[in-house]
Formats: C-alpha cells, structure tokens, sequence
C-alpha cells in the first residue's frame, strides 16, 4: 500500500532478543497535523511517536521503521509482560475521540490492509496480541475508543471476538482476566480491567461489573485461545 515517510526523531533500538509480537492500535484524539506535530516532537518532557499515522481518509504515514522501538504504549501490561513498546508495532488512527466518533470505513479498509502488512512481516503478533492501547493501561487510556470497529477487524483475521455469549466462566472474574492477558489490580481495580474488557469486547454497556454476559464473553474468548486455567 502507499506509504508516505515522514520520519520521526523519536525511536530507540529494539532490545538485541526482542520478538516483534504485539500490535497496539490508538486513535491520535487531534487532528492529524497536530497528531504528526507532537509525533514528531523532540523537544517535549514526553516524546511520544509511533510507527504510522492513518488519516481519515486512509492515507498512511510511516514515522518510525518497523525495527526500531516507537514510543506510544507508555506503561502498559499484556500477557505477563510489561513495557509493551519494546515488542510491539504502534499505530495511531486519526480519530478525536472513538467513543463519541466512528471511523469512517474508507479509515478502516486502510487500517486492515495495513494490520495484514504488519502481521505478514511479523508473524508473531497471533490475534491474541492485537490489542487495544485500553486493554493494555487500563482506566489510563480509553483508546481506540467504543466505536471502534473490532468485529469487522476480526472478521478480516485481525485480533479476536467473541463468538457468543453462551460459555460459562467459573471461577475468579479477575483471575480469569489476567489468563487472557489484562493486568493484575494493583495499580488499578478489578472494575477498572472489567470495564477495559467491556470496553473492547461488549462496547454497548462499560459499566465495569462482570455481569453473566461480561462472564460469558470471556469464558468464549479463553476458550478460543486455549489458555489453561491455572491449578
Ligand atoms: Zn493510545
């Protein structure tokens, strides 16, 4: 696909053993040039940057070379790893606030074809590890937001959905969250990981209590990634 290059000052060296295995989705919550402006920063207290920025109407800009470690994902957690940036691939979708904004589908069909580049050259990032950047700060970030579409990027092999709510959890809900991938409650409530699950696999309704369905949604979802209960 048409990549433009508009190179960022803001990258690191990838660890000498670290496998490329997670793939972080964002939307940017400005205006793309605002979004390249501050991606591109290397004045501020906070750099921040990430591997590509994808415009409403689909056009894509390559900030960071996908071998070099870009700086979007902050503290993070997935999976029992933390400092997510080091691993993963960061893509910030132009969007100012994915709950209140959908995302155009010409956006969509770019970023799918896009995540599929990005797999195909990475074929460690399995479905498991495309993630959300709410899935992996809980309560500290919210993006890429309610209406972002997960179902139609599953649909196309990207990430995971549920294939129904019929499964039954048994069990510890937070414990069962963390067999999936979401972090520990130390630094944030289990309602508060409960509702970056809800966030991301039943958008109609974060209230952050793990309702029947939430319980369910997870059971199917463990259940599809084969994570054995811990004894
Ligand atoms: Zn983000």
């Amino acid at each position: 696909m048409h990549v433009i290059d508009l190179p960022s000052p803001n990258h690191a060296a990838r660890p000498a053993d670290a496998d490329i295995d997670i793939l972080v989705l964002h939307y940017t919550e400005l205006p793309l040039d605002e979004s390249l402006a501050i991606l591109r920063d290397d004045a501020r207290a906070q750099r921040v940057s990430a591997h590509y920025v994808l415009d409403l109407d689909g056009t894509l800009y390559r900030l960071v070379p996908e071998d070099r470690v870009a700086w979007h994902a902050g503290r993070s957690y997935w999976r029992g790893r933390d400092a997510l940036n080091a691993t993963s691939i960061g893509i910030e979708i132009v969007n100012l606030h994915g709950d209140l904004h959908d995302y155009p589908s010409r956006q969509i069909a770019a970023l799918i074809e896009l995540c599929r580049d990005v797999i195909a050259r990475h074929p460690a990032i399995v479905p498991h590890n495309v993630v959300g950047h709410s899935d992996i700060a809980p309560r500290r970030k919210v993006d890429p937001g309610r209406r972002f579409p997960w179902a139609t990027l599953a649909q196309a092999g990207i990430g995971l959905w549920p294939r129904g709510a019929q499964a039954k959890l048994e069990g510890d809900v937070q414990a069962a969250l963390q067999r999936f991938g979401y972090p520990p409650a130390v630094e944030v409530a289990t309602a508060d990981i409960v509702a970056a699950f809800q966030r991301r696999f039943r958008p109609n309704l974060v209230d952050g209590v793990a309702d029947d369905e939430t319980r369910a949604l997870l059971a199917d979802l463990l259940d599809q990634v084969k994570v054995p209960r811990l004894a």
